[in-house]
């Protein structure tokens, strides 16, 4: 279990597959604890999102002794902008994500959403205007069907269906069978039911954000557990999710996001380049030098990926 910022109450969120990174449990009924690092203000306000623009205005956050990990960073991100966030391991690309989620406050700075701040609205209204698809899923005790369902819960069976067809699941759910003869979307996931591995829990992330279609997308290394081939294909289910919607897509492998309308490189917790990718290898800065080494020594163009 995660302590950082000394020890506070324990709370339920019933919200799956956000917090792998920060220690959790699941209790029988399929909810999942975890440590509250932030509390709703006494009048907090409902959260209104017309637009989808995201500000973050001189945000500053460390974990404990861990100093700068997010170092007086402004960042605004126009709506419907689709930024790809790039950088070495522990930049803080993460952390950012999940300052957005308030899932932590910042010490110092903001984060507005269509101008509203975010430690000032509610936690759960926030968070049902995000969507989000991590590196690491882990899901709720539950059904397939509702563990998809979960980001809509008035969510048709055919909805259910078309969602896990996009996120390339509906084949291997359908062949799923838990030891209570329970098959396909009525198939029980976890420890007595059917077991996924990394690869099939990304796939119903991925399916669970394809229903609930939100206007903002969280991506952080959201294909990383899945081969190419499977990834190739999911990516056009993502591109499609992403019209008219904005997104901070993290990942490792930067031919995925080298399209997206802005990358943004970060380092220890500081935005240090920014453009098109095009821009980014003429500079021949870091990003450069992560291109050419995930290319193997050559620079390509975005179109030859
Ligand atoms: P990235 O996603 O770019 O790899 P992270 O945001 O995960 O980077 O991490 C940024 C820095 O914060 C790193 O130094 C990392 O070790 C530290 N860090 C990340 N998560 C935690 C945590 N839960 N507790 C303490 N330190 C953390
Ligand atoms: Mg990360």
């Amino acid at each position: 279990v995660l302590r950082i910022q000394g020890m506070s109450q324990w709370i339920l969120w019933e919200v799956a597959g956000l917090f792998e990174n920060v220690g959790t449990v699941q209790d029988g009924i399929g909810t999942i604890a975890r440590e509250r690092e932030v509390q709703d203000a006494p009048d907090a306000a409902p959260l209104t999102v017309t637009r989808g623009e995201i500000v973050f205005d001189k945000a500053s956050f460390h974990y404990g002794k861990v100093k700068g990990v997010i170092d007086a960073l402004d960042l605004t991100i126009r709506p419907g902008e689709k930024i790809g966030l790039i950088g070495r391991s522990g930049a803080g690309k993460s952390t950012l994500v999940n300052l957005l989620l308030r899932f932590y406050d910042l010490e110092s700075g903001s984060i507005r959403i269509d101008g509203q701040d975010i430690a000032r609205v509610r936690q759960d209204d926030l968070r049902a205007h995000i969507g989000v698809v991590t590196q690491d899923t882990s899901l709720l005790h539950r059904s397939i069907y509702e563990n998809v369902a979960y980001g809509k819960p008035e969510a048709s069976e055919a909805e259910v269906i078309e969602a896990l067809r996009k996120a390339h699941a509906l084949e291997f759910v359908q062949g799923l069978e838990d030891r209570d003869g329970r098959s396909g979307l009525q198939a029980q996931v976890g420890e007595r039911g059917v077991k996924l591995s990394g690869g099939q829990r990304q796939r119903i992330a991925i399916a669970r954000v394809l229903l609930k279609n939100a206007p903002i997308l969280l991506l952080d290394e959201a294909t990383s557990a899945l081969d190419s081939e499977v990834e190739a294909a999911i990516q056009d289910s993502l591109f499609d999710l992403m019209e008219g919607k904005t997104v901070i897509a993290i990942a490792h492998r930067l031919s995925t996001i080298a399209a997206m309308d802005r990358l943004i490189v970060m380092d220890k917790g500081r935005i240090i380049e920014e453009g098109r990718h095009e821009e980014l290898l003429t500079r021949g800065g870091l990003y450069a030098q992560l291109w050419s080494h995930q290319s193997g020594g050559f620079l390509q163009s975005a179109a030859e990926v």
